[in-house]
């Protein structure tokens, strides 16, 4: 058996070029060895979900030739199994209430640097309980002063203190939504995934997720963060930037073949952009090291749509 992979898209539009380059990115490392690559719905937050959503991205996927094992998993559909683990961290004292507000968390934080998140201060942390909660409470999980090291398969070591980068964490919001943090590592663990291949954005995630899957009894996988994917200009990739939707590009009769070549040039999957079919990238890709670029990519003047 060869290894399992996951590509695990937030319904919130359509798939994007980002999107395409982590799934394709994905799909290959499991397939040039002989594995599959699985497929999750993120739909945890109501509001962001887009209706129809969903059944675009799939299509999406499947004109570029990616498929996935199995059935789609749906993380909307998975809350009693969130709610468990949920029992069980707080059975092992690692869970507790929080009620403080966005605004009182930036107040008493030390200001985090530019691009930074914000460390939790710990305010409900040693709370005497009986004083009750002013709103519905939140639940955080208690983060020990421990440094999280691992070795990533495309930046190389990575270290962080939990204690002072992360912060103890939400795993359930006042609303009662699971946390994307939680969520993600009970289904790559439920899902025997044993290789995350995901964008770069999630490298500081990843300590306390790996944290967390351990704390639950479970080995976590291993991770590799693919470089992110810019605009051509450099500038961050938005909706309204000039990169388009796989489907825009579709609809304006570009084959999938130059798509995924000019992806698979980007990440290092091949050496030219030459139309190439997935299929075709994993034979080529069996058996050897892949040469993965490390910068962000830019999106290629070839796929802007005029
Ligand atoms: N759903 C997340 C996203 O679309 C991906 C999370 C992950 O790969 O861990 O950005």
């Amino acid at each position: 058996m060869g290894p399992t992979t996951r590509f695990a898209p937030s319904p919130t539009g359509d798939l994007h070029l980002g999107g395409a380059w982590t799934a394709l990115a994905s799909w290959v490392w499991a397939r040039r060895a002989g594995g599959a690559m699985a497929l999750r719905v993120e739909d945890l937050d109501p509001p962001r979900v887009v209706r129809g959503a969903e059944a675009r991205v799939l299509e999406d996927l499947a004109w570029l030739g990616l498929d996935w094992g199995g059935k789609p998993v749906r993380q909307s559909e998975r809350g009693a199994f969130y709610e468990q683990a949920v029992a069980a961290l707080g059975r092992a004292g690692l869970i507790y209430p929080c009620d403080c507000s966005r605004a009182e968390i930036a107040r008493v934080a030390s200001a985090p640097h530019a691009g930074e998140e914000v460390v939790y201060p710990g305010t409900c942390r040693d709370r005497d309980r009986s004083r009750g909660m002013r709103r519905t409470a939140s639940l955080r999980v208690r983060v020990p002063d421990e440094v999280v090291a691992f070795d990533d398969g495309i930046q190389g070591t990575i270290e962080q203190n939990l204690a002072r980068e992360v912060g103890d964490f939400v795993v359930r919001r006042g609303d009662g939504a699971f946390a994307y943090q939680l969520a993600v590592v009970l289904d790559d663990v439920e899902m025997r995934v044993t290789d995350v291949i995901r964008g770069a954005d999630l490298l500081s995630s990843t300590a306390r997720q790996i944290w967390l899957a351990r704390a639950l009894g479970a080995d976590p996988p291993r991770y590799a963060h693919v470089p992110l994917v810019v605009a051509p200009d450099g500038s961050r990739l938005e909706k309204r930037s000039l990169a388009p939707t796989v489907r825009a590009l579709r609809e304006a009769g570009v084959a999938p073949e130059r798509v995924v070549g000019e992806l698979a040039l980007g990440l290092g999957l091949a050496d030219t952009n030459a139309p190439v079919t997935p299929r075709e990238l994993a034979a080529a890709c069996a058996g050897r090291e892949i040469a993965w670029r490390g910068e962000p990519w830019r999106v290629p003047l070839s796929l802007v749509l005029r």
